[in-house]
């Protein structure tokens, strides 16, 4: 027994459990199987890349190899291929020449939008809005299905605590409550209620699992975690995600504690379909079963299919192995028409629910394609989560927010005039340059009498990546030196009133594959900043980046800062809502910033060492050359208002293990506008069977409070919210001891304590 999982078999397929369970459609799928040749079963297991147009496949070898292999009903799934035509072709090829004709599923990787491009899914968790993340995944849905997709490989709900890893970006950051909650948003988004509705997708929940634990952040690299941190912290958002019904699973690159996820039949087969009684089916990542070679668990591609099948890797991306190998691996017994079959099923249930059966063209429909999308409609709500993605770090003497009708404002830096870097990585099918700069942001926003100086003062990286590069294969040149723009860049600081910094990162530093050692501000943007602060001291910073970044620097010594990570199409209209004041910012991190990379991985949720005090003696258990907190903590955010929060009560302060309590706080708007709150209740279990973190999120609400007015909240708190993977590998709620937290991040001072008894 790995992990404590339960060893289940084959579950749902022939044991009829479960509430989804649905006699009508297990039939329409065994009638299927029923009829299927075993080359046709292996079929469905196979995904291939296909980067054509209409024209279908090349004249190239491989092409050819899909096209032999799509007419004899060998394949069950296409990934990249992105436009009506273009499916429609391709959905033909095997409509018109296969035995059986069992429709192809369509995937792609639709993350943050698909041609409306909202804020990266990092950036866009810092709202705490899980209505209009919702929203955002919904229009993608949309959007996608319109260019005749159904599938989307997103969300992405790996715990990450690492800033140095490049995919934190694609993530909800730090937090498991926070991941969880917000993977649902963006499931319900993607799914709608009805997955045979033609405007919505298939969502996948990725990356099973431990992904986002590689070590020292580098991408891919080797995931150790105890079973205990394993179920408490990264497994949560995925069982969530599959009780939720996500239509599919993807598994991970990682190994973890020495098995490559997906070759783990404990996490596959035992855990997620087994005790989770998940009946969806698991795609393998890009080639993740012929990597298992390389990770030294398997000898050869036809091992490495045997132990992903065996394991409970339905869906072989890429890696052609499955292809190749399961006929003879059947053959010699080395798996199982049980296991084999168990994978088909799950194919073809969810092809059933997307209604691909009853028209394998459903989703292809030119009308659609060309009005559904990048609509004013989807550019409003783009800039709308924007503006709610914006997180306000610093805002010394109120500089932020400027008056409209201030006479001059200098906007500097690489990233001020830049079109394309706000639109991120992983940006599907954004178009290149298409979103609002900065500069036009605050051309639209100021009256005719300010005056506007631009200058780029320096560049990020050269050259930076154009439309149709392949993000995987460009490579990005760091550290460019020439200073050269920096004299013109403080002569415009110079004459303006204030300025507007915008630097940060390239838009590819983050995404798969962009780990970095160095999280500061690289290149010769920290000697832009120190001479522009030089000439002028009202700067205010326009951070845009995919990660936590290293700016102590300009926290200890620029006025105001504004996070504005990358936020999609309406990057710059959204930010000169912030800074003009017409939205007063309401975002929170999810994650924590560092003082330095050093401290990396850095979270909240920490756990107390023996020598937990904050003494500055180097026998405790902090650094002799830094702090051990964070810059700015998890869950931090200001307001061009002020919140106070007051009278934290319970209603009661003892409860049995099953019960309930009602939390209240008054909390006032001190200041003198409008603004909107996110109330986090975090709680700490002081003793347990295994060591509790300090705190942990366990609620919020984003609430409008009016200027000078004051709201009570009520928040329960709930066995769900107290239960853990105890010492007996169970989720028990133990008695005992408890703390509550409530405040404006996860530093919250306010508490109350309260007793479970046995
Ligand atoms: C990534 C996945 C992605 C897949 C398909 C892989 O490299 O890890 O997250 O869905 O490619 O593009």
């Amino acid at each position: 027994e790995i992990y404590g999982f339960d060893q289940n078999t084959d579950n749902r397929d022939n044991l009829h459990q479960g509430t989804d369970f649905d006699p009508a459609l297990e039939h329409k799928v065994d009638s299927v199987l029923a009829l299927m040749h075993l080359n046709e079963k292996i079929g469905q297991l196979v995904q291939y890349s296909g980067k054509w147009d209409a024209t279908g496949p090349s004249s190239s070898k491989g092409d050819q190899h899909k096209l032999d292999k799509l007419k004899n009903g060998e394949v069950g799934s296409m990934l990249n291929i992105t436009s009506v035509a273009s499916v429609r072709e391709t959905q033909k090829i095997v409509m018109e020449n296969s035995r059986l004709k069992i429709p192809l599923i369509f995937g792609y990787d639709v993350i943050h939008g698909y041609k409306t491009i909202f804020p990266i899914p990092l950036g866009e968790s810092a709202s705490w809005d899980l209505n209009i993340m919702e929203q955002s995944a919904s229009i993608a849905a949309k959007e996608a299905s319109a260019s005749g997709l159904q599938w989307t490989f997103a969300p992405m709900i790996d715990v990450s605590r690492d800033a140095r890893w490049g995919r934190g970006m694609e993530g909800a950051g730090e937090d498991t409550y926070l991941n969880t909650v917000i993977g649902l948003a963006r499931i319900k988004g993607f799914q709608g209620d009805d997955l045979s509705l033609p405007h919505t997708l298939a969502a996948c929940a990725k990356h099973f699992a431990g992904y986002g634990f590689a070590e020292a952040g580098r991408d891919y690299n080797t995931v150790n975690i105890g079973e205990h941190e394993l179920h408490n912290v990264i497994l949560p958002p995925f069982k969530a995600a599959a009780e939720a019904g996500v239509a599919t699973f993807m598994n991970a690159f990682n190994e973890i504690d020495g098995v490559p996820a997906t070759g783990s039949k404990a996490l596959q087969r035992d855990l997620l379909k087994g005790s989770w009684g998940w009946d969806g089916f698991v795609v393998s990542d890009w080639g993740s079963i012929g990597e298992m070679i390389a990770h030294g668990y398997a000898k050869d591609k036809k091992h490495a299919a045997q132990i992903a099948l065996s394991a409970g890797s339905d869906m072989d991306m890429e890696s052609y192995a499955y292809e190749a190998h399961l006929e003879a691996l059947l053959n010699e017994n080395k798996i199982s028409m049980a296991h084999l079959d168990h994978a088909v099923r799950r194919v073809l249930r969810v092809k059933f629910r997307l209604g691909l059966f009853d028209d394998p063209y459903r989703y292809c429909n030119e009308d659609r394609e060309k009005n559904e999308v990048y609509s004013k409609e989807h550019l409003a709500i783009a800039r709308d989560a924007a503006k709610k993605s914006i997180v306000l770090l610093k805002n010394e003497n109120d500089l932020l927010p400027l008056n409209k009708n201030l006479k001059s404002i200098a906007v500097i830096g690489p990233l001020a005039n830049d079109k394309d870097t706000p639109l991120g990585n992983w940006r599907a099918k954004g178009r290149y340059n298409s979103a609002v700069s900065l500069l036009d942001g605050v051309k639209k926003a100021v009256g005719s009498s300010t005056t506007i100086y631009y200058e780029k003062g320096a560049d990020l990286t050269v050259p930076t990546l154009r439309e149709g590069q392949n993000q995987f294969l460009h490579p990005l040149k760091f550290n460019t030196t020439d200073v050269s723009g920096i004299n013109a860049a403080v002569q415009a600081a110079k004459k303006a009133e204030v300025v507007l910094l915008a630097i940060g990162e390239d838009a590819y530093q983050t995404g798969e594959g962009r780990s970095q050692t160095d999280i500061g501000l690289f290149g010769v943007q920290q000697q832009l900043l120190e001479a522009v602060l030089e000439v002028n001291k009202n700067v205010v910073i326009v951070l845009m980046n995919g990660r936590p970044m290293d700016i102590s620097w300009a926290a200890e010594h620029v006025p105001s800062i504004l996070e504005c990570w990358f936020l999609g199409s309406e990057s710059g209209n959204a930010i000169a809502d912030v800074v003009f004041g017409d939205y007063n910012p309401s975002g929170k991190l999810p994650v924590s910033f560092p003082h330095n990379v050093g401290q990396e991985p850095l979270y909240y949720n920490k756990k107390n060492t023996g020598r937990p005090y904050s003494k500055k003696h180097i026998t405790y258990s902090g650094y002799t050359d830094a702090p051990k907190t964070a810059l700015y903590p998890f869950g931090h955010g200001l307001s061009y208002t002020t919140f106070a929060y007051e009278n934290l009560r319970l209603d009661k302060t003892e409860i049995a293990k099953d019960g309930q309590i009602s939390v209240s706080v008054d909390v006032t708007n001190t200041g003198s506008v409008d603004g909107e709150e996110v109330v986090q209740l975090y709680i700490r279990d002081m003793v347990g069977s295994i060591t509790r973190p300090i705190r942990e999120l366990k609620g919020f609400e984003k609430v409008m409070i009016r200027a000078g007015e004051t709201k009570t909240l009520s928040l329960t708190i709930n066995a769900d919210m107290l239960r853990f993977y105890t010492i007996n590998k169970k989720w028990e709620v133990e008695p005992g001891d408890f703390r509550v937290f409530i405040g404006g991040d996860s530093q919250a001072k306010l508490k109350a304590s309260f007793v479970v008894r046995e």
